[in-house]
């Protein structure tokens, strides 16, 4: 660390008026245990408003190596006081309903660095303490040399067409009237491929075909990224698992519009509104 200050005095003492000059247009990220704060709509701050305002701060972004000055910068602080009624905390599920994608990249891109700061300090291997490394996003081991990154779960989200028809199923974690399209994590050594094939299997046994990529989302729920697909049905009989799909069936499009549908920000809704665009 010391090294790493000394190096950078040095290249501020170069570029000393366009530094300052970026410094002060930094805008930053505030968390708070598992929260963002917002304040009407913006979600980061420049520096200058931080400083109007008495923020404990426990960890910042900032004192890391200048690689990692490319990420959105953030704060994670212990609280913030002499909020005023237009500033808020809220969860990252409340700022995905704001509907505003560019805030949710961002702040999901530094949420998931923080929040991998907070929750991993030492080695697994050797309980040694992790450093961040000047040249990337990871972090070494400086006693036995393992470099660790910011875990990501992929998980793939299906459209399964058949007949003019969407399958639409209803997950027991879900309020009791919720349908969407099938869900699941990826598991080590599967191709995307057969994820999907293999959960659509599992939970509503049918088998598909023609599966084709749609996009994907940043879902910091904590740290997946969803991967949407669209598929056409094969083969079998729907049969839920009983244990997380309770009911599923396919529905026509007239049927889908008088449903209790994920939210609009989710790519779920955008595959089920692909679906109905298209029919
Ligand atoms: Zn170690």
């Amino acid at each position: 660390m010391l090294k790493y200050r000394l190096r950078k005095r040095k290249i501020r003492k170069r570029k000393i008026k366009i530094k300052l000059k970026k410094e002060r247009e930094i805008l930053m990220l505030i968390f708070c245990r598992d929260k963002v704060f917002v304040k009407n709509k913006i979600y980061n701050f420049s520096e200058n408003f931080l400083e109007s305002k008495k923020i404990k701060i426990l960890d910042t972004s900032k004192n890391l190596p200048e690689v990692w000055q490319n990420l959105p910068a953030w704060i994670d602080a212990e609280e913030i006081e002499n909020l005023t009624p237009d500033e808020k905390f809220v969860t990252m599920r409340e700022l995905l309903h704001m509907g505003d994608d560019t805030a949710m990249t961002v702040t999901s891109r530094a949420w998931q660095f923080r929040n991998w700061f907070r929750n991993v300090k030492f080695c697994s291997h050797c309980g040694g303490n992790l450093i961040p490394n000047e040249n990337d996003y990871g972090r070494k081991c400086e006693k036995c040399g393992v470099t660790f990154y910011a875990p990501i779960s992929p998980a793939v989200i299906t459209a399964i067409e058949h007949d003019g028809k969407l399958l639409l199923a209803h997950n027991t974690a879900w309020e009791e009237t919720r349908y969407s399209i099938i869900a699941g994590f990826v598991e080590p050594g599967e191709r995307l491929e057969e994820t999907v094939r293999r959960e659509i299997r599992e939970e509503v046994s049918v088998e598909v075909k023609n599966i084709k990529y749609f996009g994907s989302q940043t879902w910091p729920f904590p740290n997946s990224l969803m991967l949407g697909f669209t598929a056409e049905y094969e083969s079998g009989e729907i049969k839920p698992d009983g244990v997380e799909i309770s009911r599923a069936g396919f529905f026509s499009p007239d049927e889908i519009k008088n449903m209790n549908l994920p939210h609009h920000e989710s790519i779920a809704r955008k595959l089920i509104e692909n679906f109905l665009a298209t029919h």
